[in-house]
């Protein structure tokens, strides 16, 4: 749908006094509060069942929701929502936001989460998640990146219009609790609030990833995913291994076999019901982002001395990121840690499988496809059962319209100094999918700060807060030149 031409320019936003006033704002009042932000270990549900009872998720809403009231713009209406499930029991709170437009009942939708990926190992020396610390333009610790500075965010870059008496749609700004979960609250709450969210034209998203700190990165795809426990049975009790070995198989070899009828053990490549055929127009973006990126699409990981990447070929390393799918061990029961390990047969190992799927493949016919690959013809009839639970479809990003892309575009020469690009994303955001059925004239600005090194869900996250503040920056432009191809 193109948007209605617009009968006269909208006041345009000035560049250098919205840079100024975000950049202050960031240093004085959204990088201090972030601090106090990564300090709360509100862990999303997934992993801290006792979330309601240990009270950090509503300190975060509180601490969260405080900052943005405080902001002085016009109009604007907060609301911390909680529904019940269908137990009765409380579902992880939403902060729901809404900001009259001036002119028009056009909507933006912008969206965050403020729930945590757990702990993780592998923190270094004086870091840790719940540890705010300030190095470098950076701020370590869980959560801030990914994704506590959304809603901060997305309110600057609206308070910088309201400042210049800029023109912008009405926007609606939603945070959830239960992203790192798989959003699985989310439904509901989206249900409960639509007759407020409106109908959005253009939804943003700060929850995604950057190629690098450079420039204004769009996030065109993202993966889904199918995750369950793999479970090889061989004996009722453990017993002794010079005893048992060779009359009774592992059940860890028997789990390598099972694995192998997925991916092949020596290139990682996953067998052909998981694929998709890649677009063309993705493809071709796939080239650019080798280009503009280079080797950095693998020198940002910590690669152990002498260790390579699963490819030469670049192109091929976008693709396998974005496009194709992956089998990842995440978690695994039955097998006793090292130092007390002693020469048993085990009784059973149990494996916790995360197979990232393509963007446009369903992912829970996926995982029903998983369940019949696994569980077919168990070797020496070892009792094998594949459980899956979390399984969310990806997300390709409809065609963009010619204004978004102009946008998009121009917010990045004018607060990164050089043009956007677009990529896929090798990870989830499960609203993406929703609102695309939801919504689908809706056009999307995904876009984040999880760039190189800054290791969401891993060990020492960090926050860069330039391109924080240049990303706010961007999406106040985006907001502004939506207003003016709307006509707004
Ligand atoms: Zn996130």
């Amino acid at each position: 749908m193109s948007p209605a031409p617009s009968t006269q320019p909208a006041p345009s936003l000035d560049v250098p006094s919205a840079r100024r006033f975000i950049e202050e704002t960031w240093d004085r009042s959204i990088v201090p509060t972030l601090v106090e932000y990564v300090k709360i270990p509100n862990k999303s549900p997934a992993f801290d069942r006792d979330w309601k009872r240990n009270g950090h998720m509503d300190r975060a809403v509180e601490l969260i929701a405080a900052w943005c009231r405080a902001r002085p713009i016009q109009g604007l209406k907060l609301e911390v929502v909680r529904l019940k499930n269908e137990k009765g029991e409380e579902r992880t709170p939403v902060i729901f936001m809404e900001i009259p437009g001036r002119d028009s009942n056009d909507t933006v939708l912008l969206y965050g989460h403020l729930d945590k990926q757990p702990e993780m190992t592998g923190w270094s020396d004086g870091l840790g998640p719940w540890i705010p610390v300030l190095r470098d333009d950076k701020l370590y610790g869980r959560g801030g990146a990914d994704d506590g500075y959304a809603a901060f965010g997305s309110l600057a870059a609206i308070e910088a219009l309201e400042r210049q008496g800029a023109r912008r749609a009405r926007c609606v700004v939603l945070i959830e609790g239960c992203e790192e979960s798989g959003s699985f609250d989310l439904p509901a709450y989206v249900d409960h609030l639509a007759p407020r969210i409106g109908t959005p034209s253009l939804v943003v998203c700060l929850d995604s990833g950057c190629g690098n700190y450079e420039q204004l990165w769009g996030t065109t795809s993202l993966r889904g995913l199918v995750g369950g426990d793999l479970s090889v049975e061989v004996l009722t009790e453990g017993v002794h291994s010079g005893d048992a070995s060779g009359i009774v198989a592992s059940s860890f070899r028997i789990l390598r076999q099972l694995l192998a009828r997925v991916d092949d053990p020596a290139t990682g490549a996953v067998v052909r019901d998981f694929h998709v055929q890649i677009p063309a127009d993705r493809l071709a973006q796939a080239k650019v982002v080798a280009e503009v990126l280079g080797d950095e699409i693998h020198s940002k990981f910590p690669f152990v001395p002498g260790m390579r990447p699963m490819h030469t070929d670049l192109v091929e390393l976008v693709l396998n990121r974005t496009w194709r799918p992956a089998l990842s061990i995440v978690g695994m029961d039955g097998i006793p840690p090292t130092a007390s390990a002693g020469n048993v047969l085990r009784p059973r190992t149990v494996a916790r499988l995360s197979l990232r799927v393509p963007p446009t493949m369903d992912a829970p016919g996926a995982a029903k496809r998983l369940k019949q690959l696994l569980e077919a013809d168990p070797p020496y009839g070892a009792r094998v059962r594949f459980d899956y639970e979390k399984s969310g479809s990806g997300w390709n990003a409809p065609a963009m319209a010619a204004w978004l892309e102009n946008a998009v575009g121009a917010a990045s020469r004018d607060f990164f100094g050089k043009p956007a690009v677009y990529n896929g994303e090798g990870g989830s955001i499960p609203f993406m999918g929703m609102l695309g059925e939801k919504f689908p004239a809706a056009q999307f600005l995904i876009t984040g700060l999880l760039g190189p090194g800054s290791n969401a869900h891993g060990p020492n996250e960090f926050l860069h807060i330039p391109t924080g503040k240049r990303l706010t920056g961007a999406v106040a432009g985006v907001l502004s030149a939506h207003a003016a191809a709307r006509g707004a």
